[in-house]
């Protein structure tokens, strides 16, 4: 167990080192399981980023705070999502999609991102394994030559814990309104990802692990769609619908087929994150 996380990293670079061998061939061949183990955790940690971004609307209105940029913002939605699924140290399955996760972004090329809000990708990386390593310094020892020195990735491991405790988290016993999950038919050619996101259980874990923790007092979605000919149509993204009245807004976390599918064929090549 102690070097699970380097062989589990190791292995996830080898497999996106070599070039995409379903890219050369068009596409076409099924991902392979290492590929889908990886495509499952990064589309964890960007489904829980921007649940990350709906709990900071809904619940603490921090989206409005004055003093905060967007690259804070996304900053702390990314926080949000490693506490949300910090694996313990004898979670194997947990542990891999997070490295996968952190491996992903390792494997973006900054160059090609445009109107990019969040912090570099391989920045995201280094706080993912900064908050894992912060999380339990004592079973993640091997993690720390790869945390930036300066960072006391404990202190902010444990403020953040703290705070999301404090300020979201809901300890009353009720629950709130029920998140609806919404599964759009896939259109032509995103059959695939649409089948590998209802295999994952990603919606699903994430509606559970929402509900349970924190008191929702709005009508909450979680719809994955056939993004095709919309603005961010290679991404997931979070959208606070309007009512005429506050209480009746509308959230909505999106997640786009063409993103999964994308991820499945090529790995992190080429792509142009514009989640937000
Ligand atoms: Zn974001």
């Amino acid at each position: 167990m102690r070097s699970f996380w380097i062989s589990a990293l190791a292995s996830v670079l080898m497999v996106f080192a070599a070039p995409a061998a379903s890219h050369a061939q068009g596409g076409s061949a099924p991902a392979s399981a290492e590929t889908e183990n990886f495509v499952r955790g990064f589309v964890r940690f960007l489904a829980y980023h921007e649940a990350g971004h709906l709990l900071m609307t809904q619940i603490a209105d921090l989206n409005n705070n004055p003093d905060w940029s967007q690259s804070d913002r996304e900053d702390y939605a990314d926080k949000f999502a490693m506490i949300l699924l910090r694996p313990d140290a004898n979670d194997p399955d947990g542990l891999e999609e997070i490295v996968n996760a952190a491996a992903g972004w390792l494997q973006v090329d900054d160059s090609i991102i445009r109107n990019e809000p969040h912090a570099p990708a391989s920045q995201r990386a280094s706080d993912i394994l900064c908050l894992l390593y912060g999380s339990d310094p004592e079973a993640f020892a091997d993690l720390r030559d790869l945390t930036d020195p300066s960072m006391d990735c404990v202190g902010i491991y444990q403020a953040m814990e703290r705070e999301i405790r404090e300020v979201f988290q809901d300890y009353s016993g009720e629950m709130g309104q029920e998140i609806n999950i919404v599964y759009a038919r896939p259109t032509l050619g995103m059959k695939a990802a649409h089948d590998f996101l209802r295999a994952s259980g990603v919606v699903e874990d994430l509606k559970d692990d929402i509900e349970f923790d924190f008191y929702l007092t709005n009508k909450t979605t979680i719809q994955a769609i056939s993004c095709d000919g919309r603005v961010k149509s290679d991404s997931f993204y979070f959208d606070r619908v309007r009512a005429a009245s506050p209480e009746d807004d509308h959230f909505v976390i999106t997640l786009c087929y063409e993103m999964i599918d994308a991820r499945l064929k090529y790995g992190m090549k080429g792509f142009e994150d514009q989640a937000q």
